[in-house]
């Protein structure tokens, strides 16, 4: 919930919400594009790329770089796993967070977390290894293991393990590309 609070009275918003944003990776939007040639000058990539802050890229629980699509894939078969297969999925993910803990997994802290995420031997010096080279904060630790979670459940696997918490570190949203 969100209170703003002003002189005559004060209002009360939710503050529940599922935020999906997009960005280019620079001016031009071909940073980093394996077909066609970025000529937007380095300095100009990175203060574009600092306008999305550390504190809020680490806010967000999964990050995807997303190439153009070729040609071939545009003219091809069309997707092979359709919405309703992977909605399917994703409803029998959430069912197994409800049964196991009566909560979603965005919705645990770190000590429930430790509860129902506890990471075996390879993953917690995984986590150990992340921590160090990326700087990974509390808060960021804490959103890995709900996504390693999260991927264990949509695989249904009942043990969290290392190539679990490896995927979720892939989401990570990256500092700068
Ligand atoms: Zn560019």
């Amino acid at each position: 919930m969100v209170h703003v609070a002003r002189v005559a009275r004060s209002v009360t918003f939710p503050a529940r919400v599922m935020l999906v944003g997009a960005m280019n990776p620079c001016p031009c939007g071909f940073h980093g594009d394996a077909r066609r040639p970025c000529h937007c000058p380095p300095p100009l990539v990175d203060r574009y790329q600092r306008r999305l802050s550390g504190p809020l890229r680490d806010r967000f629980d999964l990050g995807v770089e997303v190439q153009g699509v070729p040609w071939s894939d545009i003219s091809g078969d069309p997707v092979r796993e359709t919405s309703a297969v992977v909605r399917a999925r994703v409803h029998d993910a959430r069912r197994r967070q409800l049964d196991r803990q009566g909560r979603l997994n965005s919705e645990l802290d770190g000590r429930a977390l430790r509860a129902h995420a506890p990471l075996d031997r390879p993953s917690h010096a995984l986590m150990a290894t992340a921590v160090t080279r990326l700087g990974l904060s509390v808060r960021g630790v804490t959103r890995v293991l709900r996504v390693a979670r999260t991927i264990a459940d949509l695989a249904d696997d009942v043990k969290l393990r290392a190539d679990h918490v490896a995927e979720a570190l892939q989401f990570r949203v990256p500092e700068r590309t």
